[in-house]
């Protein structure tokens, strides 16, 4: 359920048309409901009742302002970068909530995050554990850690956005881990605290989830025969959203699921919701610039895959509607204006049939959108808009020609 909706053939925001909106600030824009945002937080986070912190993934959607109102509502965020860090700490959140992941942490943000006094960072591999060692010597601190450990649990999902394999990039394999735990316990700034996993984005199943945890569980309680405490365990996120026809678990039957398993273990549960909080909370608002018939019919709008990459990087399909409905729809390619033909919105399906000056509404687009883009082809990136009941602010302001040359010069 969420707050874009049709009132007489008029697609609303919550209270605000969404043609209101592109009149003040031009298209394309991302636009978010403040009262999605709040719903899908809180069904995810209150569907837990076993001690846990919901750490919202950054990387789905990152503005501060979403930020802060997932603060505000009691969570915490998953990070993936000093930047990420920096965000978080503006937003608010308090960072004995925050835990950073990822396979490349160089040791300036190992120092970041440990002069923030994160609650823990995910280590993947030996090396970055011996480096981690060091800064947090250098510094005079203990360095909380969980590893990352690699489940080889197949998600299911897009390959490019599966991670739990053992082909896959990320974290130490599971029968590897004890010797990096045992590793571990010898270095004298590194505090052991918990296990972490995450096998992949948009799982429409549970039982992938299922079956990487039990295998975290074996491993916590092998951990404990060699004496080594772990109070957290970091399951990721990766719920998947219905963009089209899919079926994703419900929050209920995911946390349900879950706290089956964990029934017992006494470990705070840390979970990593990004895409199911935010994906449906978001639309990419864009404007018919041209129509023309070539080979196939073409819309041609003003937002490209520089705004949204996740069609042309994942063939992903974000439906596209009216915000003005008319009747009839046509089989068109929604393009934008990209010097690429992978440059797409919407490929080979129906389309609203669309006049010059229409405006589209590119829905789901609330994860791996905004956060995504670039400034290919010299494009301003667009602005974010945060509705809230009857009212609309900006949240990230267009950016500007001289914004784009900002920092460049001429030797
Ligand atoms: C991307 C990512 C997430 C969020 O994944 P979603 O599918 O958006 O829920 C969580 N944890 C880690 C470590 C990630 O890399």
């Amino acid at each position: 359920m969420n707050h874009f909706q049709y009132k007489n053939d008029v697609l609303f925001c919550e209270e605000v048309p969404v043609a209101d909106i592109a009149a003040t600030v031009g298209t394309p824009f991302y636009l978010y409901s403040t009262a999605t945002l709040t719903r899908h937080f809180l069904a995810f986070d209150g569907a837990f009742t076993l001690p846990h912190i919901t750490c919202f993934a950054t990387k789905a959607c990152s503005n501060i302002a979403l930020l802060n109102l997932f603060s505000r509502l009691g969570g915490g965020a998953d990070i993936v970068s000093g930047g990420e860090l920096f965000r978080a700490l503006k937003a608010g959140i308090d960072p004995r909530k925050i835990v950073y992941s990822g396979v490349g942490k160089s040791e300036d943000e190992m120092r970041f995050a440990l002069e923030s006094n994160i609650l823990m960072l995910n280590v993947e591999s030996h090396q970055e554990l011996e480096t981690l060692q060091q800064v947090a010597a250098a510094l005079g601190v203990t360095a909380p850690v969980s590893f990352r450990v690699n489940p080889d649990v197949d998600p299911k999902t897009h390959a490019y956005i599966s991670t739990g394999l053992a082909k896959n990039k990320f974290g130490i394999p599971i029968q590897d881990a004890l010797d990096s735990y045992l590793a571990a316990r010898e270095m004298k700034n590194i505090e052991i605290i918990g296990v972490s996993c995450h096998i992949g984005s948009q799982l429409t199943d549970v039982s992938p989830f299922v079956e990487s945890l039990q295998k975290v569980k074996l491993f916590v309680e092998r951990l404990r025969q060699a004496g080594i405490s772990i109070s957290f365990v970091d399951l990721g996120g990766g719920v998947g959203i219905r963009y089209s026809d899919e079926e994703p678990p419900l929050p209920a039957a995911y946390a349900a699921a879950l706290e089956r398993e964990m029934n017992g273990l006494d470990c705070t549960l840390i979970l990593e919701p990004g895409r199911v909080i935010v994906g449906n909370a978001g639309i990419l608002v864009t404007k018919v610039l041209y129509t023309k018939q070539g080979g196939k019919k073409f819309v041609i709008v003003d937002a490209g895959m520089n705004d949204l990459a996740r069609p042309s990087l994942y063939d992903a399909h974000h439906a596209i509607r009216p915000v003005i409905r008319g009747n009839d729809e046509e089989l068109a390619d929604v393009v934008g204006p990209i010097c690429e033909s992978g440059d797409f919105l919407s490929r080979g399906k129906k389309v609203p049939v669309c006049r010059r000056g229409d405006l589209l509404a590119v829905m789901s687009a609330g994860a791996y959108g905004f956060s995504m883009s670039s400034n290919y082809n010299s494009r301003p990136r667009v602005p974010e808009v945060l509705v809230d009941g009857e009212s609309f602010h900006v949240i990230r302001q267009r950016e500007t020609y001289e914004g784009l040359i900002a920092g460049e010069r001429i030797p």
